[in-house]
């Protein structure tokens, strides 16, 4: 990974390096930390940041699913977003805001743990480096929405992509697909995924997956195009047998899938809507759709 110089820690921007914390830190132990993933894209007028508000309603939604009481404001912690990436003077990069139950007491229960807040950010190219992806379903399977709030951005629940993604070690695929409980589609380890049939697109409805802002975009690019779409519980035999298949996801933008469990989908070819989305949201993060100008946030 890239460094760069700053991260913002408690309400100071400090020296990379001196952004520490103690390992007997409570979300060390027990994954008790929510966090977002965002990303800043080199526009015409210097980085913008996609979808700020969005991401930082999220942490905010996150944080309160574990009883935290985040010590700044969603005004203050957007400010304190884009003073990393600024300071940082990078043209693009990926941002990492995080929230966390800190030091000074022990026990699963977060009652009385401070609460910590950091945002970084450094420059990160492709998630997933690859025009179109062979994808695995995996053995593992997304955890029920009645173990955990299925829909926040939760450090611990990311056990779950990282067992997923480890069934992948070694295999020719270069990305997953969990089923939930029953056996439907439900995401990625860390991606949405949509499914083309017949000039409509589908996707997993909400409540066991991550409620993605890139699904939320492509889902708005798709209403923009007239095209419908359909949240629904998907078999793995209707994705084998889509004409298209695509993932979602700030970290991984919108990525094709070649192959599901080896089957080709559709032509196996990058074009169609997957391409039209693709090339939507690129236009999307810079600024260069000018119904959405709104999406995106300039750094100054
Ligand atoms: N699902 C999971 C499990 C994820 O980690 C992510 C990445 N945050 C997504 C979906 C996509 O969400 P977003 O579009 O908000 O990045």
């Amino acid at each position: 990974m890239e460094f760069t110089k700053y991260i913002w820690h408690n309400g100071k921007i400090v020296n990379w390096e001196d952004a520490k914390i103690n390992v007997i830190t409570h979300a060390l132990h027990y994954g008790s930390a929510a966090f977002e993933g965002l990303r800043a894209y080199k526009t015409d007028k210097g980085p913008g940041i996609f979808r700020l508000e969005d991401h930082i309603n999220r942490l905010f939604y996150s944080s309160k699913c574990i009883a935290m009481e985040i010590p700044f404001s969603k005004e203050e912690i957007m400010k304190a977003t884009c003073e990393v990436v600024a300071k940082n003077e990078v043209e693009a990069c990926y941002i990492r805001p995080i929230t966390f139950y800190g030091y000074g007491v022990m026990g699963v229960s977060p009652k009385d743990a401070p609460v910590e807040v950091a945002i970084a950010c450094w420059p990160w190219g492709a998630y997933i480096p690859h025009e179109m992806v062979d994808v695995k379903i995996v053995n593992h399977r997304r955890l029920s929405p009645h173990a955990f709030q299925a829909d926040a951005k939760i450090a611990g629940h990311y056990i779950n992509s990282l067992m997923a993604s480890l069934e992948l070690r070694g295999t020719k695929y270069q990305e997953g697909i969990l089923l939930d409980e029953q056996g439907f589609i439900a995401e990625g380890p860390g991606e949405n995924v949509f499914f083309v049939k017949d000039g409509k697109l589908y996707t997993p409805q909400l409540g066991n997956i991550l409620a993605g802002i890139t699904r939320a975009t492509v889902i708005a690019l798709a209403k923009d195009m007239g095209i419908e779409v359909i949240e629904k519980q998907i078999t793995p035999e209707e994705a084998y047998a889509a004409d298209e298949a695509f993932y979602s996801g700030t970290a991984a933008e919108v990525t094709p899938i070649r192959t599901i469990d080896d089957h080709v989908i559709g032509s196996g070819k990058f074009e169609g809507l997957a391409k039209k989305f693709k090339e939507a949201y690129q236009e999307a993060i810079t600024m260069r759709n000018q119904k959405h100008q709104d999406w995106v946030t300039l750094c100054k």
